[in-house]
């Protein structure tokens, strides 16, 4: 099959034709018919998560067609289409798996990191940690549901009940997630790179209320910012735009170093802190939540061949929404 393999930091991933996989114990085989394209990806192509798989296959936002079952691996049937996330496995046995909280598992192993992924024509799966889709989505607008979605959902319900929430960097998550929150009557204040006068129209189509830069104070303190860039500097800028008692969620998975700040902007109450990968139970609330607001997701198709092309786009901000690669 074909599939794009990741070779060392600072390389292009490299198309290659490599044996299919085979379903191991508990596994399905996965027919791929679109795989999104994560800013996680770009940390792994840049080297700044340690220790991937070595020749990995990337991807972690898989829709596809079960073609084959391993042993035992009976939640799906041949035939049916599934979602594979960032999540692969947890252990079941330590104290967050059992706690409900199995995104913190010790031993936890990720998709298109430790384990092989979606920018490939076939990737295995366990049968566990996989997701029915709903029907009212095609295959390229499903993808971004699986990490774009379910981490924007995770982040919002780590703000609680905010209703003026600020996102800090308006992509693939941010664009889903503001259609969540203005559904449940939130308001939404768009955080984007100083100038980036489409990004701001974007995010004004979607419903925003307000849209600046990231150097601008909002026009009312907000109770709740989610930041969605890798840039450390905007957790100071993010503390500063929220009211006393406002929670800063920090959503991805790498950050550049957070600046020194006085603590005065800490005072009151604020409280930063981060959300790590997802739990299966928030897939299956962000599934079954996505058609009834309905959310929309932007995407922009590419073929397998041409992620790199997809990774560029991504890093250099010209995409509205999310890439999404076709075998
Ligand atoms: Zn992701
Ligand atoms: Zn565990």
């Amino acid at each position: 099959m074909r599939a794009m393999v990741f070779e060392g930091p600072g390389r292009p991933l490299a198309v290659t034709e490599i044996a299919p996989p085979t379903p191991g114990e508990g596994q399905l085989l996965i027919q791929v018919s679109a795989c999104a394209v994560c800013r996680t990806d770009l940390h792994i192509v840049d080297g700044e998560l340690p220790e991937p798989k070595s020749a990995l296959v990337p991807g972690h936002e898989i829709v596809g067609v079960v073609v084959q079952q391993g042993a035992g691996a009976d939640r799906f049937a041949v035939g049916d289409r599934v979602g594979v996330p960032w999540l692969g496995w947890t252990c079941g046995v330590c104290t967050f798996c059992r706690s409900g909280r199995e995104n913190l598992c010790d031993r936890a192993r990720f998709t298109g990191y430790q384990l092989d992924g979606g920018f490939a024509e076939f990737a295995v799966a366990d049968h566990r940690y996989c997701f029915a889709l709903p029907a009212e989505y095609p295959d390229v607008e499903a993808a971004p549901l699986l990490c774009a979605g379910l981490i924007g959902y995770r982040a919002l319900r780590a703000a609680g009940d905010a209703k003026r929430i600020g996102l800090f960097g308006f992509g693939a998550a941010a664009h889903i997630i503001a259609q969540v929150a203005l559904h449940e009557g939130r308001a939404i204040y768009a955080f984007t790179r100083p100038g980036d006068a489409a990004t701001a129209a974007f995010a004004r189509g979607l419903g925003a209320i307000w849209t600046g830069g990231s150097d601008a104070a909002p026009p009312e303190p907000l109770d709740a910012a989610l930041i969605f860039a890798p840039v450390g500097a905007l957790v100071p800028a993010a503390l500063r735009a929220v009211a006393k008692g406002g929670t800063v969620v920090c959503a991805g998975i790498h950050m550049s170093d957070i600046p020194s700040f006085p603590y005065a902007e800490l005072w009151g109450e604020r409280v930063v802190r981060s959300v790590a990968n997802l739990t299966r139970r928030d897939a299956e609330e962000f599934l079954a939540l996505a058609p009834r607001v309905p959310v929309r997701t932007k995407t922009s198709a590419y073929p397998l061949e041409r992620a790199n092309e997809a990774l560029g786009d991504l890093r250099h901000g010209r995409l509205e929404g999310a890439a999404v690669l076709v075998p």
